[in-house]
């Protein structure tokens, strides 16, 4: 599998005996490479390093893929989630249901419909 380095601007300036690298005399502090890494969408090896990156690119990326300018809105036709009661002594028909978050109206649902995903009132 391909290597990838950690696009972390400072990567390599943090200074743990893994990133050291080379040869005798000639080593340097090294940007990491791994198969895979957790965090960014498998781009950065730390928090560190995606928050470096965000610190440095953030305002650059926004502007070339579109900065909010109005606020968004999520209506109400759209603000149904998932909710569970947790009380024992609940009948279980009433257990998993729907609430609108901005009417507070709750709708009962199976608990398949719960576990399923791709169940929702909101819009798809
Ligand atoms: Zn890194």
């Amino acid at each position: 599998m391909a290597l990838k380095f950690c696009q972390g601007p400072a990567c390599h300036q943090y200074t743990t005996k893994d990133r050291l690298r080379g040869t005798k005399g000639n080593k340097t502090f090294q940007t990491r490479r791994r198969t895979s890494f957790y965090y960014g969408k498998g781009n950065f090896c730390s928090m560190n390093c995606y928050n470096d990156w965000a610190e440095k690119f953030s305002d650059r990326a926004i502007d070339h893929f579109g900065r909010l300018t109005e606020p968004k809105h999520l209506t109400e036709q759209d603000a149904w989630v998932k909710d569970y009661d947790w009380r024992s002594n609940v009948d279980d028909s009433h257990r998993y249901y729907f609430v609108n978050k901005i009417s507070k109206e709750q709708r009962p649902m199976t608990e398949e419909q719960y576990r399923d995903s791709n169940y929702t009132l909101n819009t798809p």
